[in-house]
């Protein structure tokens, strides 16, 4: 009996499971012969992350936001002697870059976390190994990545231009530019509503 109260018909549920398996047993089969034929993957699949090294400030938050703790970062500090300013600057410098994939669950939180743009998505899926220690990339293997990072889509030419596009703009136009854009945007403006006029 069915959780309403309704009495099913004794082998309706066999009959049903039958169809299902005769119905799939008559269509086409889908196998695809990988390895020797390969798979058409959509661009933007995730197969494995790729570390684009000059990028990466040591932030450490792709590390600190990763589920599964698979990040692995080491660095250290290097005075940056600039002319003209009275102390010397420090900058990160990256020592180890690791990523276990053995733990990796591909959320992909790395590579949206991160604020410089450094990790990226490739479609590349063949890195197997036998011995999982192997699944380890250090930054070397993580930037030889790169290479097949498929290239960003080109953008909207609809869409409106991105706050670092006018704002080069607006320095190529030149100082008087902006004062002359306030100028025209009052001019069109409609005058506010005055009550007191209006009375
Ligand atoms: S994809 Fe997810 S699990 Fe894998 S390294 Fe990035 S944050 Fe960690
Ligand atoms: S979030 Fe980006 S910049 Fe920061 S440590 Fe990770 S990869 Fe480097």
């Amino acid at each position: 009996m069915s959780d309403d109260g309704e009495r099913s018909t004794p082998g309706k549920g066999l009959v049903q499971g039958l169809a299902v398996t005769l119905k799939t047993m008559t269509q086409r089969s889908t196998t695809q012969q990988y390895p020797d034929v390969e798979p058409e993957l959509p661009p933007r699949s995730r197969g494995v992350i790729a570390l684009l090294e000059e990028n990466c400030t040591v932030c450490m938050l792709c590390a600190r936001e990763c589920p599964d703790w698979c990040i692995y970062i080491d660095s250290h500090k290097e005075e940056v002697v600039v002319p003209g300013a009275a102390r010397a600057r420090q900058r990160n410098v990256l020592d180890r870059f690791d990523i276990d994939f053995s733990l990796c669950m591909y959320c992909g939180i790395c590579i949206e976390v991160c604020p410089f743009d450094a990790l990226h998505w490739t479609p590349e899926f063949e890195y197997a190994e036998t011995d999982v220690l192997d699944l380890l990339h250090d930054k070397n293997r993580l930037g030889d990545w790169m290479r097949t990072v498929p290239p960003p889509p080109a953008h909207d030419v609809l869409g409106e231009p991105s706050k670092e596009e006018a704002t080069a703009a607006r320095k190529a136009a030149g100082p008087g530019a902006a004062t002359a854009a306030k100028t025209a945007r009052a001019a069109v403006r409609p005058p506010a509503a005055n009550p007191e006029q209006e009375r």
